[in-house]
């Protein structure tokens, strides 16, 4: 079995390019801004008509910028940043992660072609691939993608994509890369997986075979909640479309929202180091509690894919964990206006701790076998660990609990 690296190399030393301006030390005075610039101009200035030409038809790899929208020195030095995190040939980022799911659709696939997607893929993910791509004649199925003999067996001749996430939304199903990445090179299908809740810092899913992954920056990337950016990275040999759709398909990205994205990529490593050890002390302690029905965290050893995610991601097991309180959706509703230390936001990733509630936002469109497939109900709470004391994490979630009934003995 393939061992990807232990945790990577997530905050290296302040490369040469992120110091801008290079200083002329010729001249007495001068310095360096230590934090990069940000380029917020939508336009370059070009030397002659030839220069113009030659940047329009090589792109910002030619080693200069146009037009903003077809890339900006912020945008470069984020998708460099990423690059090197997943070790992946090629990375650009997009305005957020919807749009990196749309170029990697648009870059390879076609009217009258098939994809496959796990059936647990983040809910807007599944109305764009199986929706939205279906107006275009693209047609799709939903397989179980923790079961690899279902996924073989749902390839046909026309298939050409196959669509996982890491870890899945909400009850963190972990898939096997490798495993399904040897079955799409068997049958010429792409591995296209969605590494948002691992992030690089857990998981390298180049490194175990997947053609192309993507990210939404907005999440644990960033971990700041104050930016909406996507990540799309892969092989060169699958790459020559992407800058072709992002630049005219309208998908690209804001300078400043880049700026602040790289500056959170610089903590990433230590965020989830800290943010997976808070969640497995919070999943440790839900799991003791008499109010919890379940609690599934790849962390514990209850979790059915917890020897895979112990393989598979480096040593931590992310900042997720959700849980079911027996007593339904009335238990969630005092869970959750009790437990007032822990804002419901229906995102993830921050550095702070917060609670979503799958039923009513995420998995509102599930139908109700679906939900009772997934094991949601009304009970389910998904909580994302910031990276706070443990201790004061665990008392927030008590003051949550003791506002729920008991089970009835
Ligand atoms: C949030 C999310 C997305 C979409 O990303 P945005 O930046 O919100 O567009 C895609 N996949 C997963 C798993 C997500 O959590």
């Amino acid at each position: 079995m393939h061992q990807p690296e232990r945790l990577p190399e997530n905050s290296p030393l302040k490369s040469a390019e992120e110091i801008c301006p290079a200083p002329d030390f010729s001249k007495p005075g001068q310095t360096q801004p230590l934090s990069p610039s940000i380029h917020l101009a939508s336009v370059y200035r070009c030397e002659s008509p030839e220069q113009a030409d030659y940047l329009l038809s090589t792109g910002p790899d030619g080693g200069g910028y146009v037009y903003s929208r077809d890339g900006h020195p912020n945008a470069s030095l984020l998708s460099e940043k990423c690059r090197q995190l997943h070790a992946a040939d090629k990375a650009m980022v997009c305005g957020s992660g919807m749009s990196a799911l749309a170029a990697a659709a648009l870059a390879h696939l076609q009217t009258g072609e098939h994809l496959l997607v796990a059936n647990q893929l983040y809910g807007k993910t599944l109305q764009l691939l199986t929706g939205e791509l279906s107006r275009l004649g693209i047609t799709s199925d939903a397989v179980n993608a923790c079961d690899l003999g279902a996924v073989a067996a749902a390839i046909r001749p026309q298939t050409k994509l196959l669509v996982v996430e890491t870890i899945s939304n909400p009850t963190l199903r972990v898939v096997d890369v490798a495993a399904l990445a040897k079955i799409c090179q068997k049958s010429n299908v792409l591995l296209l997986v969605d590494n948002t809740f691992a992030s690089p810092a857990l998981c390298r899913p180049i490194d175990l075979g997947a053609d192309l992954v993507v990210e939404s920056l907005t999440k644990v990337m960033s971990g700041h909640s104050d930016v909406l950016l996507g990540l799309i990275c892969g092989k060169e040999r699958h790459w020559s479309r992407i800058p072709v759709v992002l630049s005219s398909w309208g998908l690209s990205s804001h300078p400043f929202d880049c700026w602040l994205a790289a500056r959170g990529l610089a903590t990433l490593g230590l965020r989830v180091e800290r943010c997976s050890s808070n969640a497995l002390r919070a999943a440790e302690f839900l799991e003791a509690d008499p109010r919890v029905k379940c609690v599934y965290y790849p962390g514990l050893a209850s979790h059915p894919d917890h020897a895979l995610a112990a393989r598979q991601l480096a040593g931590h097991f992310g900042s997720m964990v959700t849980f079911t309180l027996g007593g339904g959706i009335s238990a969630a509703k005092s869970f959750i206006s009790a437990a007032k230390k822990i804002p419901f936001c229906p995102s993830l990733g921050d550095v702070s701790t917060s609670l979503s509630h799958p039923l009513s936002t995420s998995h509102r469109a599930l139908s109700e076998e679906a939900r009772r497939r997934d094991g949601i109900d009304g009970g389910t709470i998904r909580l994302s660990l910031g990276i706070e004391p443990a201790e004061s994490i665990v008392d927030a979630l008590r003051e949550g609990l003791a506002a729920v009934e008991p089970p009835q003995p």
